[in-house]
C-alpha cells in the first residue's frame, strides 16, 4: 500500500519513508548507498566514485567507504531512510509524520479547554509509555478525546497518524484530526514499560548551547587522553599548593587522578568536539586508568588505541556548552553507549 500526504512518500510493505530532509543511511551496504545515489541524481559513477575517495581522503581515512558515501549522499542532497511504520517509543523523532506506536498508558491528564479562533477547543494529554520509554501524547481531536473518557491507566492504546515535536527539550507526539485511535487492540500487550527521562536526540547542525540531549554518530578523530587530580573522598577536583593537594571539604588529601579525553564526533550532518570525563573516557577508550596513564606516555599505544576507538558508532548523552576562546560548540559527555546499528538506521533526522 502506498499513500502520499503532506509530500512524504509511505511504502507499508517495505516500510520505507521518505521524509523532508532525511538523510540516514547507516544501514545500507555501500554498494546500495552507492546505487541510490546514482538514481536520485545526474551523477556518474565515475563523478560518484571520485567524490567518495576525496572524502575519504579529506578525512584521512578516519571514516569508513560507507561512511564517506553517506557524507557524499548527503552534500548531493539525497534523503533517504528506511524506518518502520511502527516504532518504538525511543525511535520516534521530532518532524516525524504519520507515526505509528503502540504503548501502555501510564497516566491521564486533566483535559484543558480553551478558545481558539472564537471557538471553545479541547486538548487532552496523557503519558504512554512501551519497553524503550515513556513519552506524552497530545490530543487535540474532539472524537479522541470523547474516547478518551474510558480509558484507565494500564489500558493499552494503538495509534497511527501521529506526528512528532519537540517541546522544552522532550519529545511528544500529537494526535491530530487524521490521526487514529484504537483503544486495546485485540492481541496487543506491553509487559514492560521503560519509565525514565527520554532525551531528545537532535542533528549535530542543529545543537544549540545549554541543550541536554543526545546525539548519535561516530568519532571521527580522537585526542591522546590526558588526567586530573580529585579528592578521593568527594571526588572534586583538587590543584596541587607547593606539592601538597588540598579538598576544600576534607583538608590535604592523597588525590587520585581520573582520565579526561577529547575526541571529534560526526553524524554526517556537523561534527562537535566532545570531552568524556572519568567513567565516561574510561568506557569509551576500554582502558582503566592505570592503562590511559601508559597510553599518555607511549605515541605507539596512542596509535594503537586510535585504530580501536576511530569509526565507533555510539549515542551520547550530555550537554551543549559554547567554547567562546574558538567561538565554536562543544559536548560534554554525561552518558555515552554503543550505538546499536539498527537504531543508527532508524535514526530520522528531519
Ligand atoms: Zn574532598
Amino acid at each position: 500500500m502506498h499513500i502520499t500526504a503532506n509530500g512524504n512518500k509511505i511504502c507499508f510493505g517495505i516500510c520505507r519513508i521518505e521524509l523532508k530532509g532525511v538523510i540516514k543511511l547507516f544501514n545500507l551496504t555501500y554498494e546500495q548507498i552507492i546505487s541510490v545515489i546514482l538514481e536520485k541524481t545526474n551523477i556518474s559513477k565515475e563523478e560518484l566514485d571520485q567524490k567518495i575517495k576525496i572524502k575519504l581522503k579529506d578525512l584521512s581515512d578516519l571514516i569508513s567507504k560507507e561512511g564517506a558515501a553517506h557524507i557524499v549522499a548527503n552534500e548531493l542532497g539525497v534523503k533517504l531512510i528506511t524506518i518502520p511504520q511502527f516504532l518504538k517509543i525511543k525511535d520516534v523523532l521530532p518532524g516525524m509524520k504519520l507515526v505509528g506506536i503502540t504503548a501502555k498508558v501510564m497516566s491521564i491528564y486533566e483535559t484543558r479547554e480553551f478558545i481558539r479562533n472564537g471557538k471553545k477547543s479541547r486538548v487532552a494529554s496523557i503519558l504512554i509509555g512501551d519497553e524503550t520509554g515513556t513519552t506524552r501524547l497530545v490530543l487535540w481531536d474532539e472524537t479522541a478525546i470523547d474516547a478518551l473518557k474510558s480509558l484507565k491507566e494500564g489500558d493499552i492504546v494503538k495509534i497511527k497518524g501521529a506526528y512528532c515535536k519537540e517541546n522544552n527539550g522532550f519529545k511528544e507526539l500529537h494526535f491530530g484530526n487524521n490521526a487514529q485511535l484504537i483503544i486495546n487492540p485485540e492481541g496487543e500487550t506491553i509487559d514492560n514499560v521503560l519509565v525514565r527521562q527520554q532525551l531528545l536526540r537532535k542533528n549535530i547542525s542543529e545543537l544549540n548551547p545549554d541543550d541536554h540531549v543526545e546525539i548519535i554518530g561516530t568519532v571521527v578523530q580522537l585526542f591522546e587522553p590526558r588526567s586530573y587530580e580529585v579528592c578521593p573522598t568527594c571526588g572534586k577536583r583538587v590543584k596541587s599548593n607547593e606539592g601538597n593537594f588540598n579538598c576544600a571539604e576534607h583538608g590535604v588529601i592523597s588525590p587520585k587522578q581520573v582520565p579526561l579525553v577529547n575526541f571529534f564526533f560526526d553524524d554526517s550532518t556537523a561534527n562537535i568536539r566532545i570531552v568524556a570525563f572519568r567513567e565516561q573516557a574510561e568506557y569509551l577508550l576500554e582502558k582503566t586508568m592505570d592503562e590511559i596513564q601508559e597510553i599518555k606516555t607511549s605515541p605507539e599505544k596512542f596509535d594503537k588505541l586510535k585504530l580501536e576507538i576511530l569509526g565507533k558508532q555510539l549515542i551520547i548523552k550530555g550537554r551543549v556548552t559554547r567554547n567562546e576562546m574558538f567561538n565554536r560548540l562543544e559536548f560534554v559527555a554525561n552518558r555515552i553507549e554503543e550505538a546499536d546499528p539498527v537504531e543508527i538506521a532508524q535514526s530520522v533526522i528531519k
